[in-house]
């Protein structure tokens, strides 16, 4: 394999304390040398002057829908989706069809992966079998046959007692649970927050103690019955406090929030006049809540973000409110979103929100990456902040469509991106 010199890029590694302007070596696929002024020969530049250099992003939650709904995405388009947004490593959920639920199906996913990712992609297990909630899954098994972490998202752990063993388990093999907390009752067919909105709107609410009082139960569990418990999408200020004290205690407890509930709030179903791209469970919160998930996220109490890609088809978006689908395309759109929102407004450094997209995920998931110490793998992102672009949904590679943002100016873009060495996107075009 070529070797690439990075030249006169502005280094971002947080793993390495490193924030300054260096050239970066890449040889056979691998990090080779990171310093001032590297001159090499027969190796390919690439100008980065002006750019920020940074390892490739790591999502820990992303829906890649195949096998089984592949109208809405398949591996290879989901792949290529995270290859423009600047990820080069995801984890994939289990909520396919037939749901990720024994060896068989992870080593089959496996193969799936190996034929058309253009990306790494790691997949996660369910809990139980058909995600139905009763009776856990062989998750030694699983694992040995490449699952990275468990999980039944899209839908609740109910029983409070399989979530007890899941613990165990997970305690028993070192591999993380991660949890959708939603009460189903109290969420019922609940569409937005419960709160104002709900009520100008008319519309069925979801109130933010479905999530919280989900997260004290598995904080619970998790205090008494040890494991690994990883919350997904936290959305709410109750379930970051819950946290904030678990925390505290010395639990082992690490969570992840979405670039939407970092930067949106409920007033954006009424201002996009009941967009339905809005919807998404958890469904987006206060400016309180969005507040203390920035602040949590800047502390470091919020270890990730994690982006929830969740695409849809066209159809299943285009419906009344109340009957559209969940969720939202967020893998294109995820890094210029944080960086307009959070970065650019002081919020949040650019150090931090590339530890939560970089170093912190794969350290939580025990996952190759994150970083740019030598010898690691060549999963680069190189992002010019300065570049203002408008988002268009049509242009998205990804199957869905279906993000809130059309038509939104964002400033920072990702612009080049390397996976184990290999050039997979240059000057914002895809190469895969
Ligand atoms: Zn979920």
């Amino acid at each position: 394999m070529q070797r690439i010199l990075i030249k006169n890029g502005q280094v971002v590694d947080p793993a390495n304390e490193r924030d300054g302007i260096y050239d970066v070596l890449l040889e056979q696929g691998q990090v080779a040398a990171i310093s001032e002024n590297i001159s090499v020969d027969g190796a390919e530049i690439i100008d980065a002057e002006g750019c920020i250099v940074a390892p490739g992003f790591v999502d820990l939650h992303c829906h890649l829908r195949e096998p089984g709904q592949e109208y809405k995405e398949d591996v290879a388009s989901g792949t290529r989706a995270a290859i423009r947004g600047g990820f080069t490593s995801l984890v994939a959920m289990p909520n396919t069809e037939p749901a990720i639920d024994s060896e068989a199906a992870v080593r089959s996913m496996a193969e799936i992966i190996s034929e058309k990712a253009a990306a790494r992609v790691y997949p996660a297990g369910a809990i139980t079998r058909g995600q139905k909630g009763r009776d856990l899954t062989e998750m030694g098994g699983m694992m040995q046959a490449g699952a990275v972490a468990f999980t039944d998202d899209g839908l609740p752990v109910t029983s409070s007692r399989v979530m007890q063993l899941a613990l165990q388990y997970s305690d028993m093999l070192g591999v993380p649970i991660s949890v959708h907390e939603e009460d189903p009752d109290l969420a019922g067919d609940g569409v937005v927050n419960r709160g104002r909105i709900s009520t100008l709107l008319g519309l069925p609410a979801i109130p933010t103690a479905a999530e919280s009082a989900m997260v004290a139960r598995d904080l619970e569990l998790c205090r008494e019955f040890g494991g690994h418990l990883h919350i997904a999408h936290v959305s709410t200020r109750n379930s970051i406090d819950l946290i904030r004290k678990a925390k505290d205690e010395g639990l082992k407890v690490t969570c992840e929030v979405t670039p939407h509930h970092l930067t949106l709030t409920e007033d954006l179903v009424r201002e996009s006049n009941y967009d339905t791209n809005t919807k998404v469970n958890p469904p987006l919160r206060t400016s309180t809540d969005v507040e203390a998930l920035v602040n949590a996220l800047s502390e470091g109490i919020v270890d990730v973000i994690a982006t929830d890609h969740a695409p849809h088809s066209f159809d299943d978006k285009d419906k009344e409110y109340i009957f559209a689908d969940f969720g939202i395309s967020g893998l294109e759109t995820a890094f210029s979103l944080l960086h307009d929102q959070l970065v650019l407004k002081g919020d949040i450094t650019m150090n931090r929100l590339i530890a939560a997209l970089t170093v912190v995920p794969a350290t939580i998931f025990d996952l190759p990456g994150g970083t740019l110490s030598q010898g690691e793998p060549a999963d680069l992102v190189i992002l010019r902040p300065q570049d203002e672009w408008a988002v268009n949904p049509d242009d998205f590679v990804s199957g869905g469509k279906n993000t809130p943002l059309a038509g939104w100016s964002l400033t920072g873009r990702v612009d080049t991106v390397l996976v184990a060495g290999r050039i997979m996107m240059r000057d914002g075009e895809l190469q895969c």
